[in-house]
């Protein structure tokens, strides 16, 4: 049996079991592949990841806080995940760790639209908001990123492009990201962040990565503003499939993830 996991801190609300068993199993792999959680804390992660492959592993996904520790405990890693700064995907292979990101690819997919020269505001500067921004660079969106600390953005956008924003007003944007954890234990995002009801319309994307058990209220007072929504579930599913793709060659059955992702609690 070859072994995959999610490495998190806390992972227990992770939908990441669900959706990659229900994958495998339609695939006809189940009885090859299996996929975990596996709460690691910080400090066990370096000495933990190594011992891995030992113990049955082919590959993890890594959330967080890991996503940087993935990369230096990697022995090769991906232009992509080099340039982002961060890993979201290990494979242990004959020649050691290899990391890789596909949140940035799972972030393109979930949006099916091409960004180019579209004017686009992201919402932080963590790990999330550095795959979104490395993406939306690579299209040839016209970004600007505003964070709740706004040093952080001035350095991500030093690092990876854009600019930083310290006041933005959300009518001048196509294209809204939110890329903070803001949302993930009910905090109000008009509130929190710089945006109020009223600034989103039709004609606009909006993208929420935070999921949980009930839609976010992001993506409800964009919906009912008319703006297109692209929410959570649909980047993780993608960014799922990415991993899985790079795990076991197949082709990922998309629909049942995406069910198998919103259904699991
Ligand atoms: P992270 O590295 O810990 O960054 C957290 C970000 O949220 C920082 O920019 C932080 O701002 C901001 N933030 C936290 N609380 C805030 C508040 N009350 N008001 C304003 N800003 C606040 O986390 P991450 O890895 O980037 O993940 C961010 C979110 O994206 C999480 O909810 C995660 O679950 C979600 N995510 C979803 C997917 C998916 O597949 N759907 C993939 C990746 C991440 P400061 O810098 O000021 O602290």
């Amino acid at each position: 049996m070859k072994r995959l996991a999610v490495l998190g801190y806390p992972v227990a609300h992770s939908r990441s079991p669900a959706m990659q068993n229900a994958a495998l199993q339609a695939l006809g792999l189940e009885r090859e592949w299996s996929y975990e959680a596996i709460e690691m804390t910080p400090a066990e992660f370096p000495a933990r990841v190594p011992a891995m492959p030992a113990e049955g592993f082919a590959g993890a996904n890594v959330t967080v806080p890991h996503k940087r520790a993935a990369l230096d405990v990697a022995d090769d890693a991906s232009r992509v995940a080099i340039e982002i700064g961060a890993a979201n995907t290990l494979s242990f292979t004959g020649e050691g760790i290899a990391a890789d990101n596909t949140d940035a690819a799972g972030f393109m997919e979930a949006i099916s639209e091409s960004p180019e020269s579209k004017r686009a505001l992201v919402l932080g500067a963590g790990g999330a908001a550095r795959a979104v921004v490395w993406a939306l660079e690579c299209s040839g969106a016209l970004i600007d990123v505003w964070n709740r600390t706004a040093k952080r953005a001035h350095d991500l956008t030093l690092d990876l492009g854009g600019a930083p924003v310290e006041d933005p007003d959300p009518t001048d944007y196509e294209l809204i990201v939110n890329a903070t954890a803001v949302g993930l234990a009910g905090e109000d995002p008009f509130a929190e962040l710089p945006l109020a009801p009223g600034s989103l319309a039709s004609g606009q994307l909006v993208v929420d990565l935070v999921y949980g058990d009930a839609e976010t209220q992001l993506v409800r007072a964009a919906r009912r503003a008319g703006a297109s929504v692209v929410d959570g579930f649909e980047v993780l599913v993608q960014q799922g499939a990415a991993s899985l793709r790079i795990w076991t060659g197949e082709d990922p059955p998309l629909e049942l993830m995406r069910s198998a992702a919103r259904q699991a609690r």
